[in-house]
Formats: structure tokens, C-alpha cells, sequence
């Protein structure tokens, strides 16, 4: 069953008179479950494509099915609507509230789907004890590690059961030791069943995803499965 179809994706900025295209003509079809990585140079388009994906940006032209719904042409409010409730994220920087605790900053994303305060506190704890933290709850992000923040940050993302993780360059800040660690994490909820598609310019990172996609000046150069993947 596929997640993401994307059909002939152009986008183009306009930067003063000139137009940069970022990506040319993408046609994609990811499937739930998979685990994709998406790789390339800088300024080939990766961010670009992450901004689709994730529907904080519409292409200029072509179609993007996400979970069986056309999100080619919404409202910013429409897209904010289905960012909530069917992506996570994971970026580079964690992008977490400093006065909160870390089960407080997993709680948030439930404030907006509605859901009432017993329960939002029980199912982030769950979560936090997902992916480690079971003892670190009370902790505000200053009081944890960089690998611990992006766990928090990586619990904050999966609270929703979302359709799709996406995660931008989520290593990007830790050494290489933690960013193991992450890509262990990564592979464990790869395992439960859920669709990731990640970011990053690192190799030995790219090389835990099942499937590899390369962009080259804004068009997919290659698209290979990871016969090897390291989990
Ligand atoms: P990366 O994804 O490689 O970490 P960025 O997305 O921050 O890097 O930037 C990639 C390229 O896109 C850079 O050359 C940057 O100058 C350009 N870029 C990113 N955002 C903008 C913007 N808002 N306006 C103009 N250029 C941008
Ligand atoms: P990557 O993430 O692979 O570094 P990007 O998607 O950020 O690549 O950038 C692709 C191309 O689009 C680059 O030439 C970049 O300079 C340009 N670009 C990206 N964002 C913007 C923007 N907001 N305004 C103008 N140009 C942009």
C-alpha cells in the first residue's frame, strides 16, 4: 500500500527576477513501511523535497498523494491539518521547549489533537519509555544529553501515530557513538511498522534505511534497496 506517490513534482523559487529550480520533475511512490534515505549534495534538493513531503511547502506543479489524499494544491491551513495528524518530524536541531520537561514537551502535540490531560500524561510516558528515557521524564532539555534530546524530540514526533516519520538530517548534531544510537532507535521503529524517510548526507548513516534515494541538481539521480541495511 503506498504512502507517498509523487507524480512529475517541479518546484521552482523566484529570487528576484531569476528562477531557481530546485526540483525538475520527481516521481516517487513510497510504500508503508519502508525505511528511505534520502541523500544528495547541497543545493540538490533534498530540503526541498522534505518541505513536500512533509507539506510545509506545495510544489509548483506536478501531484503528491499522501495516504490516499491528494495534498497537491491545499490551503496552509488544510496542510497544517494533515501535518498534525499524519507526519512527524525529527530535525536537526531538536526544536524543543527549554522550560518544559521532557514528558511536557512530548505531551504538546496531544494538547492540539484534543485529547485530555490523564491521558496525554500516560501516553508520553509510554512513548518516553520507548525509546529510553523512562528515567529522564522530569528533565528539562538543558539537563540531557544531545542523544537524549533527540530522543525526547523523536518521542514528541511519534506521539500522534503519525502515517510518516520524517526526519531531517537527525544526526546532524551528535557525535557518531549517539548517532548510532539514533539509528538503533530508528530501526526498532522501523520495525513496529512505521514509514521513515530521513535526510542526510552522511553514508554511514544512509546505510540503515532499507532504500537509498540520490538527487542530483533537483532530479533523482538513483533509487536503490539497501540489500545490507546495517539492522
Ligand atoms: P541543507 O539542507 O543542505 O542543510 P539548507 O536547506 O539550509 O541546507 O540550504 C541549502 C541551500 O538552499 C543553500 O544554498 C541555501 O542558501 C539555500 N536556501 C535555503 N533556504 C533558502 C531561502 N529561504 N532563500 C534562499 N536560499 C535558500
Ligand atoms: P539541499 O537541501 O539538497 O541542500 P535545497 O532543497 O535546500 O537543497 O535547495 C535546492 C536549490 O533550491 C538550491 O539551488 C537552493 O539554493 C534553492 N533554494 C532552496 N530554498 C530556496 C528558497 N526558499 N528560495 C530560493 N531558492 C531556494
Amino acid at each position: 500500500e503506498k504512502i507517498i506517490e509523487l507524480e512529475n513534482i517541479v518546484k521552482n523559487y523566484r529570487v528576484g527576477t531569476q528562477v531557481v529550480r530546485a526540483l525538475r520533475s520527481v516521481s516517487l511512490d513510497i510504500y508503508k513501511g519502508e525505511y528511505v534515505a534520502i541523500m544528495g549534495a547541497s543545493g540538490s534538493g533534498k530540503s526541498t523535497l522534505m518541505n513536500i513531503l512533509g507539506c510545509l511547502d506545495t510544489p509548483s506543479s506536478g501531484k503528491y498523494v499522501l495516504n490516499g489524499k491528494d495534498v497537491s494544491r491545499l490551503t496552509d491551513d488544510s496542510l497544517a491539518e494533515i501535518r498534525n495528524s499524519e507526519i512527524g518530524f525529527v530535525f536537526q536541531v531538536f526544536n524543543l521547549l527549554p522550560r518544559n520537561t521532557a514528558l511536557e514537551n512530548v505531551m504538546l502535540p496531544l494538547v492540539y489533537a484534543g485529547i485530555k490531560k490523564a491521558e496525554r500524561k500516560q501516553m508520553a510516558e509510554k512513548t518516553l519509555t520507548e525509546v529510553g528515557l523512562e528515567d529522564r521524564m522530569e528533565h528539562r532539555p538543558n539537563e540531557l544529553s544531545g542523544g537524549q534530546r533527540q530522543r525526547v524530540a523523536i518521542a514528541r514526533a511519534l506521539i500522534n501515530k503519525p502515517a510518516l516519520l520524517l526526519a531531517d538530517e537527525p544526526t546532524g548534531n551528535l557525535d557518531s557513538k549517539i548517532s548510532e544510537e539514533i539509528m538503533k532507535l530508528f530501526a526498532d521503529i522501523h520495525r513496529k511498522g512505521n514509514t521513515l524517510v530521513m535526510v542526510t548526507h552522511e553514508e554511514d548513516i544512509a546505510k540503515h534505511a532499507h532504500r537509498i534515494i540520490r538527487l542530483k541538481d533537483g532530479e533523482i539521480e538513483s533509487d536503490t534497496i539497501n540489500k545490507n541495511p546495517i539492522y
